[in-house]
């Protein structure tokens, strides 16, 4: 069967429902379609804390200094300055007002006394959703596209674009779940936001040996790379593929990514099987990751108490994942540091030793032996939690050479006519490392300027 629409959105993540919002809110014919039984993408399952500087909530708390340069000179810096300058640039200056967007137009509920400062940041600057997870914005992203009576096509694989003689990508062809084929004709464009492929195994290996099956993954069964597949085929570049971010806490029996362990953004501490701590706790993805795998058995233990918890009340937002992680063993709440310490079988002295020069150091506000930034907090009460996690993989950087239109390029860097792409498979906005809270701020800044560029 064959439909025909103006526009035709292919994935429905942040990246797709902002593209199709803004496309029909311009007055087009839109659509989305979803290869899975269910939207939202690796944005539902994500914290879904966004980066704006100078938003309302560092109003509330009293924070100033924070700007739209000192943003984008984290990001760049923390990509290793292999994103391109033009469109970090834009991420930054409009971060504020797709966060004021994503409140005021889409209804999504920021808590309006708390931030996160991720790891690479000088600021806390990350607005965090109600319930501290992606399902605030895809439910309200979802409930809007309803409102605009915006069809989503569930349980649709795209498969191959498709194009005219003269190049020109005029629509997809798709498969439902019984393998029936189905063409959507898109009369203006194709939008591409089918995510990134960090639950593709071999693209991961294909691109870098270092990520194979020994890693598990964060990422929805859906991350699979099609959107960067199938736009090679009509003749897309790619860029930074090599790049690929572990997330450094996550669980090491599924590889899901632990947010109750967002207490580390709060003065969690990370420590080693011999009670040592090894890395600043806010340092980059990458630099954490690395000396994680480094220490006896490649993994590590987060460690914090109520006092640490009472800040973002981390443990009440994630009680499901709580009450797993003790089920399965990994994770102890202890009144003492010795009885936390013989769950795991950790070197109690050493981490007696580990856990005063903390205080100290929370006391002095100058950590001696890993500079934190954030100010180390104090340890001294319990009762005490320590949970052993490890890296698993978590954000593709690399992906489709998109300009500041969001038109796809080509190898020579023209624009594919017809198509255009945002979010997680673009690779020129992250560099070679995504900051903590850059992944919404940017599919929903760029979902939205492709949305307003195809109506035009
Ligand atoms: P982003 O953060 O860039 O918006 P997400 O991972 O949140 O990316 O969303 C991407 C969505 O695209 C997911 O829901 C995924 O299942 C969907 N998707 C991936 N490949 C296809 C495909 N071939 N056809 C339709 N949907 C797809």
């Amino acid at each position: 069967t064959e439909q025909t629409f103006d526009v035709v959105v292919v994935g429905s993540g942040g990246a797709g429902f902002s593209a199709a919002i803004e496309a029909k809110e311009a007055g087009k014919s839109v659509a989305i379609i979803e290869k899975l039984p269910a939207v939202g993408g690796n944005t539902l399952i994500s914290g879904g804390e966004m980066n704006a500087p100078e938003n309302w909530v560092q109003k509330n708390l009293g924070i100033t200094g924070d700007s739209v340069e000192s943003y984008y000179e984290d990001t760049i810096k923390g990509g290793d300055h292999a994103a391109n300058p033009s469109l970090v640039k834009i991420m930054a200056e409009k971060a504020l007002e797709s966060a004021e967007w994503l409140k005021d137009e889409i209804h999504v509920e920021f808590l309006s006394d708390q931030l996160f400062r991720f790891g690479g940041h000088s600021y806390k600057r990350a607005l965090i959703p109600v319930g501290h997870t992606g399902a605030e914005l895809i439910s309200k992203l979802n409930a809007k596209a309803d409102e605009l009576k915006i069809p989503i096509f569930l349980n649709v694989k795209a498969e191959k674009l498709i194009n005219n003689s003269n190049g020109r990508v005029i629509g997809v062809k798709a498969n439902d779940k019984n393998k029936k084929e189905l063409t959507f004709n898109a009369n203006n464009a194709v939008v591409l936001t089918t995510g990134g492929f960090g639950s593709n195994v071999e693209m991961r290996t294909k691109f870098n040996k270092e990520y194979d099956s020994r890693y598990k993954s964060t990422d929805s069964v859906g991350t699979t790379g099609d959107g960067i597949i199938m736009a090679q085929e009509v003749g897309a570049a790619l860029n930074n593929m090599e790049y690929i971010q572990t997330y450094p806490i996550a669980n090491p029996k599924t590889g899901m990514i632990s947010l109750l362990a967002d207490t580390r953004f709060d003065g969690a501490i990370l420590i080693n099987q011999e009670g040592k701590r090894f890395v600043e706790e806010l340092d980059r993805r990458d630099v954490i990751s690395k000396a994680i795998l480094a220490q006896t058995g490649g993994y590590t233990y987060q460690l914090w108490n109520d006092d640490i918890d009472a800040i973002s009340k981390t443990k009440e937002a994630h009680k499901a994942e709580y009450d797993e992680l003790i089920r399965e063993k990994l994770l102890v709440k202890a009144d003492t540091l010795e009885e936390a310490a013989t769950f795991f079988n950790i070197d109690i002295n050493n981490l007696k030793d580990t856990i005063s020069k903390v205080n100290m150091y929370a006391k002095e506000k100058d950590d001696k032996d890993f500079h934190h930034r954030g100010g180390l907090v104090s340890l001294e009460n319990g009762p005490y939690y320590i949970q052993k996690a490890v890296p698993s993989v978590h954000h593709t950087m690399g992906g489709l050479v998109i300009n500041e239109k969001t038109e796809v390029l080509n190898e020579n860097g023209e624009p594919i006519p017809g198509l255009y792409a945002a979010g997680e498979l673009t690779g020129v906005i992250q560099g070679k490392n995504r900051l903590g809270g850059n992944a919404i701020t940017d599919i929903i800044t760029f979902g939205r300027i492709a949305g307003k560029q195809v109506a035009n």
